[in-house]
């Protein structure tokens, strides 16, 4: 007989997030998860002493506030303006559940994160979702309608595409009473944030993760920004869930990056260059490329479908992301890796052009 009769009723009806492929062989070129081609800043190893592992026997700080302090100095914000996590996805996560239950649905973009409608069916939260136009932009003046909440990823996922800073502060100009979630996974790769936004209006939170270009994927870090307010509410949902979400390690790795601002800006530099690479090199191969402020293009190839390119550069030990879903099923989301990673990739793609 089946465990699932054990199971909480509930657990039956989740629709759980599929995270791209982490396969255990190391000679493939990995461009499927978005993760940093760079290794996170030396400052990091330095943090992580032998003297800090005895002390792993300690818990934690259950408020990470040396963490904060440095997240709070690099955005110019008030330590109680911040709220940190086990990644940008638990902060989603308890966000959801602190702000988005609510009589009106949740909007969101039809082409979005597809972690947005997971946590929806977790807590069993009314949503809508909102055509993005035909050419993927999003256009935030088709939320102005009542909602219990507003969340989009800027640049958005996976399309890679930026909506301006104006066009935030009229929505939040039009929408008050409600919060307006900006996930800003990928606005270090050439968007304007919506930081600056926070102490004009109450109901902005910006959520920020170290996965992508801070190369800290593998401690699980992620942030919000916004109005103490807010704050309080993360911290109360928080607490009821787990004091200690942020280890040791993490907290110490954390700081060491915002600590390295130079070595951070540089990265982000050599990413935005290898974008600008793979971008001219794919539109020569053929491929139709959105316009991207992300560190991954999506791109449409012209000369085959994009499932069965998918599959062929897989045989060629190049990992790409392909999503078969309406609308987004002729695209590939390609990381953007090393320059070697990028050759690779261009000469796997111009071996599969010439073979047919
Ligand atoms: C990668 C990503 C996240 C999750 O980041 P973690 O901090 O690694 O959990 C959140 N939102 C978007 C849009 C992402 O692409």
């Amino acid at each position: 007989m089946s465990q699932s009769r054990l199971w909480s009723p509930a657990v039956s009806r989740l629709e759980p997030y599929v995270p791209g492929e982490q396969p255990k062989v190391l000679n493939l070129v990995k461009l499927n998860t978005n993760e940093s081609a760079f290794a996170p800043s030396p400052r990091v190893a330095k943090a992580l002493s032998a003297d800090q592992i005895d002390r792993l026997r300690l818990y934690p700080d259950p408020n990470s506030t040396n963490l904060k302090m440095a997240i709070a100095r690099h955005f110019d914000l008030q330590v109680n303006q911040v709220f940190v996590g086990n990644g940008s996805d638990e902060v989603l996560a308890h966000a959801f559940y602190a702000f988005f239950q609510q009589a009106s649905p949740l909007l969101f973009p039809d082409i979005t994160y597809s972690f947005y409608p997971t946590y929806c069916n977790l807590y069993g939260i009314e949503h809508e979702r909102i055509p993005l136009a035909d050419d993927f932009s999003l256009n935030l003046a088709d939320y102005h309608k009542p909602n219990g909440g507003i969340i989009f990823a800027n640049p958005n996922a996976p399309t890679g595409m930026l909506v301006g800073l104006a066009d935030i502060r009229a929505l939040l100009e039009h929408n008050r009473d409600s919060v307006v979630l900006v996930d800003e996974a990928y606005i270090d790769f050439g968007g304007e944030s919506a930081v600056s936004l926070i102490n004009e209006f109450d109901n902005v939170l910006v959520v920020h993760t170290t996965s992508k270009s801070r190369a800290l994927a593998g401690i699980r870090l992620g942030y919000a920004l916004g109005h103490p307010g807010l704050i309080d509410a993360l911290d109360r949902v928080k607490n009821s869930f787990n004091s200690y979400p942020v280890d040791r390690l993490a907290e110490l790795a954390g700081i060491a990056s915002f600590e390295d601002d130079d070595y951070f800006q540089q990265g982000c530099a050599d990413v935005i260059a290898n974008r600008e690479f793979c971008v001219e090199q794919l539109t020569k191969l053929g491929f139709d490329v959105l316009p991207s402020a992300a560190n991954f293009v999506f791109a449409k190839p012209t000369f085959a479908p994009a499932a069965t390119v998918f599959e062929q550069l897989r045989e060629r030990a190049v990992l790409v992301r392909y999503f078969n879903k309406p609308r987004i099923s002729d695209y590939l989301r390609i990381s953007i890796g090393s320059r070697a990673d990028m050759k690779a990739l261009v000469a796997a793609l111009k071996d599969i052009v010439q073979k047919g």
